[in-house]
């Protein structure tokens, strides 16, 4: 049986249901917010229906955004003929951290994992694909996936695609621990790993 009012229960379930957050936590973010102003808490729910209203998937690199284009394919500072290839929107974030990458990026929104039933075609590969054959300027795909199995086997996959299309393709060096993420890569290693790409 629950200590709590059901409403105050709720409030930690909900809390609970966030990745890093475990019960304890979610009890005190709930007190947190009993106990915050009005105007706090209506900033915060107006934040979180705000994001969710107004996000959206840049419809050429399929990075989140508030704009489509997203910033950095509308900008004409970026080199549009070098993509970055990753495999989510937080690993756009790690590598713009470097200040090293000026292209583009390509989000795959996920890597290619039999053992988890995800396809070539549950990722955004042939997006990938159809970007490429429609810019016949692009010098080189960066392949940025995460030194695990499944982002070693994603780029393998997506490099052989593109090896036919007589296009450059590179994979970032390694010093980015195998088993890794980017995510996770302090800025350093990160852009190490990016001036170290080597040929596929
Ligand atoms: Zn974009």
């Amino acid at each position: 049986m629950s200590y709590y009012s059901p409403s105050i229960e709720k409030l930690i379930e909900s809390f609970e249901k966030l990745p890093s957050i475990g019960h304890k936590t979610a009890i005190r973010l709930a007190f947190h917010i009993l106990d915050a102003g009005e105007e706090e808490v209506t900033e915060f729910i107006d934040s979180i229906t705000n994001a969710k209203a107004n996000l959206k998937y840049c419809s050429q690199c399929f990075n989140i955004s508030d704009s489509d284009p997203c910033p950095i394919c509308a900008s004409p500072k970026r080199d549009h003929n070098i993509i970055c290839v990753v495999e989510d929107v937080k690993d756009v974030i790690a590598m713009e951290r470097t200040h090293e990458f000026k292209g583009t990026y390509h989000v795959l929104h996920g890597s290619i994992s039999p053992m988890n039933g995800v396809g070539p075609d549950d990722i955004k590969i042939k997006e990938l694909l159809n970007r490429i054959s429609s810019n016949p300027d692009i010098k080189e795909i960066i392949i940025a996936t995460n030194p695990r199995v499944e982002g070693e086997a994603t780029a393998m996959y997506i490099s052989k695609l593109l090896k036919p299309l007589g296009v450059k393709v590179t994979r970032i060096a390694n010093g980015i621990p195998v088993g890794g993420d980017l995510e996770y890569t302090d800025e350093i290693t990160l852009a190490k790993a990016l001036e170290g790409r080597r040929e596929v």
